[in-house]
């Protein structure tokens, strides 16, 4: 894609909720993050919306995440119970 101009545009507080989900996977060029990061840095209502976006998606991924070793995820909690209630 090429960028048409030369003059960086601020975004609006609409495109930057757009873009922040985007802008913390990493999935935006680099000219788009900056305009991100110059949003941030300027607004803080946005600065407050991301961070929220951010504790919300390191909970989601957290959830992805193997559990730590020596804690057994609830899955396998309830899968070995049902087993132990089989044998019975
Ligand atoms: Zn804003």
């Amino acid at each position: 894609m090429t960028a048409p101009r030369e003059h960086v545009e601020e975004i609006s507080c609409q495109e930057f909720v757009e873009l922040v989900t985007d802008y913390f996977e990493g999935a935006l060029g680099p000219r788009t993050q900056n305009r991100v990061e110059e949003h941030l840095v300027m607004c803080h209502y946005c600065e407050t919306y991301a961070e929220q976006i951010r504790a919300t998606m390191r909970a989601l991924r957290a959830l992805d995440d193997e559990p730590p070793a020596g804690e057994p995820s609830p899955a396998i909690l309830a899968a070995l119970r049902r087993r132990r209630e089989d044998s019975r």
